[in-house]
C-alpha cells in the first residue's frame, strides 16, 4: 500500500490532472498485484491558488472589496476548465459544479466579513487558505473516476486532528491515526482510491487549521505513517531531490538516495522540494519516502530512507535560506561569565523566535545566531531588556542585528569532522570574493552552514556546488578532499 502526494504544479492544469490520473491508474493496477494493495492520494491546491486565496484575504482586510470577487471568478474558471476538459459525465460535472459553488460562496462570504471587520485573524486565514485543496481534491477524485479508477474525495478536516496553532498546526497522532484508519482502510480494502486534501486539518473541536505553507508533503507523510504504508511518494515537478535548487544551479543533479537526516537538513535550510517536517512521521515508522517527477514518471527520482548510498564524508547538496538576520551579543565582560548563553537563548525562546543557526567565537567574546528577519526586532528588544544591567556595566557592549543575510547549508552525512571540507567551502566562496559573515556546524553530522549577504547567496551556492563538482556523477569527480585541500589531481 502506498500514499502518493501530488503538488501544485502536478495538478496545475487539465493536462497535469490527466497525467496524474494516468500515474495513479498505473500504480493502482501495480498495487493490486501486491499482498497488501491500496493507493491513497493526497493533493495540494492547483498551483497559484493558495497564494491567490491569501492575497485576496489580505486585501479584503485592507478594505479591498473588489479583488476577492475577481479571484472568485478566476478560481471558478480555473477549476471548471479542468472539469470541462476531462469529465464527460453530466451528473459528475453537475455535482462538481455544486461543490465549487459551495466553496466559492464560502470564500466570498469569508472575504466580505474580513473586509467589514477590517481584520484578518490567523484562524480566519487558515479557513480561506485551505479552500484550494478543498477545490482540487474533489476535482481529482472525479477525474480519476472518469478514467475508470474508483475514487472518493475525503476532506482532511475529518481525519487529520491537529492542535490549534493556526498557520502551522501540529498533528495529534493518536486521534489522527484512529480516524484515518477508520475512514481510509475500508476504502483501500475495497479498491477505492481515497483522494485527500493536503495542507489542512482541524482541531478535535472541528476548527479548521493548516500545517503551514508547503504542508501537503507533511500531510502525505502523516497519512502514510498512520496507515503504515509501504512507501510515501511525493510527486512534484523535478526529478527528485537535487544537489541544489535547479532554479539557482541549472546543472544540479538528481540524487538517487538520501538519508532521512540529510533530507531533514536540506528541507530545514530552504530546499523547497520537501516541507521540513515531512521526514518526521516517516522516520518514526521507518517508511521510505520517494520524490518523483509527475512530468517524467519513469525517472527513478530520490529514495529517502535510514541510510544514504555513501558511507559518509561526502558533500551531497547545497541549499540556501534567505530572509534571515544574524544577531550578535558581544562584549569583553562575557568571557568566563557563566550563564550568558543560557540567558540569551531563554530570552529568544521567550519571544517564540526560531533559531536556525548558532555560532560562538572561541574566545567567548560573542554569541551569534540567526533568526528569521521578521522576528529580529523583537529578539533584539528582549535581549536588551534581559542584559540591561550588564550593558550599563559595559560587560556587554553590543546587541544588534545584521539584516538581509542568508544561510547556506552544505549537506552530506558524516561530513562533520571530515578534514579539508571547510577549507574547500571557504576556497569556493573566497574565489568569488564572497564574504563569510559566520560559520557553524549544524547540530547534526550532516551539515556545515555559513552566513553570507543575501545578495550573494545564489553565487555562493553555485561556487560551492562547482568546487565539489556536484554536477558530475560521483564516480567522475576529483577527490573532494584533495580539491578541498587545494591539491590538484594530475
Ligand atoms: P510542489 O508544488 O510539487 O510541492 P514545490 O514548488 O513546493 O513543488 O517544490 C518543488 C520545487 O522545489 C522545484 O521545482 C525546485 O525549484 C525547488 N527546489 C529547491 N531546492 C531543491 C532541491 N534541492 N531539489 C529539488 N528541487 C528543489
Ligand atoms: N497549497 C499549499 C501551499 O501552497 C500546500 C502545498 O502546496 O503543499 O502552501
Ligand atoms: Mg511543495
Amino acid at each position: 500500500m502506498i500514499v502518493m502526494k501530488f503538488g501544485g504544479t502536478s495538478v496545475g492544469s487539465a493536462d497535469a490532472f490527466a497525467q496524474v490520473a494516468a500515474i495513479v491508474a498505473d500504480k493502482a493496477a501495480e498495487q493490486a498485484q501486491t499482498p497488501r494493495p491500496g493507493v491513497a492520494v493526497v493533493t495540494s491546491a492547483m498551483s497559484g491558488v493558495t497564494n491567490l486565496l491569501i492575497d485576496a484575504a489580505q486585501r479584503a482586510a485592507n478594505g479591498d472589496e473588489e479583488f476577492f470577487l475577481e479571484a472568485e471568478n478566476a478560481l471558478r474558471v480555473k477549476h471548471q476548465t479542468v472539469a470541462g476538459q476531462l469529465i464527460d459525465d453530466g451528473n459528475e460535472r453537475a455535482a462538481l459544479g455544486r461543490i465549487f459553488d459551495e466553496r466559492l460562496q464560502e470564500f466570498t462570504r469569508l472575504c466580505s466579513s474580513i473586509a467589514v471587520l477590517g481584520e484578518l485573524t490567523k484562524r480566519g486565514l487558515d479557513v480561506v487558505s485551505g479552500l484550494g485543496e478543498r477545490l482540487a481534491a474533489p476535482l481529482l477524485a472525479a477525474v480519476l473516476r472518469a478514467r475508470g479508477v474508483p475514487a472518493e474525495y475525503i476532506d482532511a478536516t475529518e481525519i487529520v486532528v491537529t492542535d490549534a496553532v493556526f498557520g502551522g498546526a501540529a498533528p495529534q497522532i493518536e486521534p489522527t491515526e484512529a480516524r484515518c484508519r477508520a475512514r481510509l482502510l475500508p476504502l483501500l480494502e475495497q479498491g477505492t482510491v481515497p483522494v485527500i486534501t493536503g495542507f489542512i486539518g482541524a482541531t478535535a473541536e472541528g476548527i479548521p487549521t493548516t500545517l503551514g505553507r508547503g504542508g501537503s508533503d507533511y500531510s502525505g507523510a502523516i497519512i502514510g505513517a498512520v496507515l503504515e504504508a509501504d512507501e510515501i511518494q511525493i510527486w512534484t515537478d523535478v526529478n527528485g531531490v537535487m544537489s541544489a535548487d535547479p532554479r539557482i544551479v541549472p546543472n544540479a543533479r538528481s540524487l538517487r538516495q538520501l538519508s532521512y537526516e540529510e533530507v531533514a537538513e536540506l528541507a530545514y535550510y530552504g530546499a523547497k522540494v520537501l516541507h521540513p517536517k515531512t521526514v518526521t512521521p516517516a522516520i518514526e515508522k521507518q517508511i521510505p519516502l520517494r520524490v518523483l517527477n509527475t512530468f517524467q514518471p519513469e525517472h527513478p527520482g530520490t529514495r529517502i530512507a535510514e541510510r544514504s548510498d555513501h558511507t559518509g564524508g561526502t558533500v551531497k547538496a547545497i541549499t540556501s535560506i534567505r530572509g534571515m538576520n544574524l544577531i550578535t551579543v558581544a562584549g569583553r565582560g562575557m568571557i568566563g561569565v557563566p550563564g550568558i548563553a543560557a540567558r540569551t537563548f531563554q530570552a529568544v525562546a521567550g519571544v517564540g523566535a526560531n533559531v536556525l543557526m548558532i555560532s560562538q567565537s572561541s574566545s567567548e567574546q560573542s554569541i551569534c545566531f540567526v533568526v528569521p528577519e521578521g522576528s529580529a526586532d523583537t529578539v533584539i528588544d528582549a535581549l536588551r531588556a534581559e542584559f540591561k544591567v550588564e550593558r550599563e556595566r559595559r560587560y556587554i557592549d553590543e546587541i544588534g542585528g545584521h539584516g538581509n543575510v542568508a544561510i547556506i547549508a552544505v549537506v552530506g552525512s558524516g561530513m562533520r569532522g571530515t578534514p579539508g571540507l571547510a577549507a574547500g567551502i571557504f576556497r569556493a566562496v573566497g574565489n568569488e570574493a564572497i564574504n563569510v559573515i559566520a560559520i557553524a556546524q549544524g547540530s547534526s553530522e550532516a551539515n556545515v552552514s555559513l552566513v553570507v549577504e543575501e545578495t550573494q547567496a545564489a553565487e555562493a551556492v553555485r561556487a560551492i556546488h562547482d568546487i565539489f563538482e556536484l554536477h558530475k556523477p560521483s564516480g567522475e569527480r576529483s577527490s573532494q578532499l584533495q580539491r578541498a585541500g587545494g591539491i590538484d589531481r594530475t
